[in-house]
C-alpha cells in the first residue's frame, strides 16, 4: 500500500515535469514560428533607447530627415543641441555648391550671414 502511494506520488511528479516540459517546448515553438526576431524583440542598450524615443516621436540622435522650416522670424530652423552652441551649415539657395558655416549660440534666433534665414538653437538631452 505504501509502495503504491509512493509510486503514485512519483508518477504525479513525473507528470508535472512532463507538463512543464511540454509548456516550455510550446513556448519555443511559438517563438520560432514567428520567424526572425524583430528589432523590438532583441534590441538592447543605446539602440533600444533610441527606438523607444523614436516611437514617442523624438529623434535624439538626428536619425530622421530634418523637419522643414520656412526660416522666417516666426518659423525659424530649429537646431537641437546638447551644448550651448552648434556649428550650422546653411545652403542658402537650393543649387548652391558652397555651404555657409557659422556658429549658432543659445538664446535668440540668429540669421545666416549670407541669406538671412533664421536659426534657433533648442537644448535637448540625449536619452543615454
Ligand atoms: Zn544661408
Amino acid at each position: 500500500m505504501a509502495g503504491r502511494l509512493l509510486l503514485r506520488g512519483c508518477s504525479a511528479a513525473a507528470l508535472q515535469l512532463r507538463r512543464t516540459a511540454v509548456v516550455r517546448a510550446g513556448h519555443r515553438a511559438m517563438a520560432s514560428a514567428g520567424g526572425i526576431p524583430t528589432d523590438e524583440e532583441q534590441a538592447t542598450g543605446l539602440e533600444r533607447a533610441t527606438m523607444e524615443a523614436l516611437k514617442q516621436g523624438k529623434d535624439p540622435y538626428s536619425i530622421l530627415k530634418p523637419k522643414h522650416y520656412t526660416g522666417t522670424k516666426e518659423d525659424p530652423h530649429i537646431v537641437p543641441s546638447i551644448g550651448n552652441k552648434r556649428l550650422v551649415g546653411c545652403l542658402c539657395e537650393e543649387d548652391n555648391t558652397a555651404i555657409v558655416w557659422f556658429w549658432l549660440h543659445e538664446g535668440e534666433a540668429q540669421r545666416c550671414p549670407s541669406c538671412g534665414s533664421h536659426y534657433k538653437l533648442i537644448h535637448h538631452d540625449l536619452p543615454h
